[in-house]
């Protein structure tokens, strides 16, 4: 039954992330890393959230994250399971694990994170044999749209921050991983 509610939500993907790509474009707006998520239950929005960690001064206030909480209360932590959780970047260690522990049914990301990716790039969190929830995962979904958003924010913030000389020594202007950015660049 989940199964094929979900092939029927897989319909909604472009929309939902469209959603999620919409907090993204707010959060940059604010002079946040611009990752967005919404999480969706039964064909309705039931949480929306931005990356918060400038203006929370907290690391850890990452989109998906502050999504899990706000869904909770409004569907119960039970439902978690009939849910969607759609976000523009791979979720880190951190929001990897509240997805497991959360006991999300379903995953659906943008662009990949080479740095900090937990659900295929550096480590793989969600699907770890060893634990006891695995949602059903869809990588890439306007991948390029969140990429690019990524990449223009870090590309603005370089300049504002010239000289060259200032930029960090793991974050080489014009690599792939620079290029893309994480949240742990926030
Ligand atoms: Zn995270």
């Amino acid at each position: 039954m989940a199964a094929a509610n979900f092939r029927r939500m897989r319909d909604d993907d472009e929309r939902w992330m469209a959603e999620a790509l919409a907090e993204a474009h707010a959060a940059a707006a604010a002079g946040e890393v611009p990752v967005g998520a919404v999480i969706v239950h039964d064909g309705m929005v039931v949480a929306r959230a931005q990356n918060r960690m400038r203006r929370d001064r907290d690391g850890t206030s990452h989109a998906e994250l502050l999504a899990l909480r706000a869904a909770a209360p409004v569907v119960g932590d039970a439902q978690l399971g009939a849910c969607t959780l759609y976000v523009t970047l791979e979720p880190c260690a951190m929001c990897a694990g509240a997805i497991v522990l959360a006991r999300v049914g379903r995953l659906v990301f943008g662009a990949w994170d080479d740095k900090a990716g937990m659900v295929g790039s550096v480590g793989d969190i969600v699907r770890h044999p060893r634990l006891n929830h695995r949602p059903e995962v869809r990588a890439g979904l306007a991948a390029d749209a969140a990429a690019a958003l990524l990449r223009d924010f870090f590309a603005a913030r370089r300049a504002a921050e010239a000289p060259a000389a200032a930029v960090a020594a793991d974050t080489p202007a014009g690599t792939p991983a620079a290029s893309r950015g994480s949240h742990a660049a926030g």
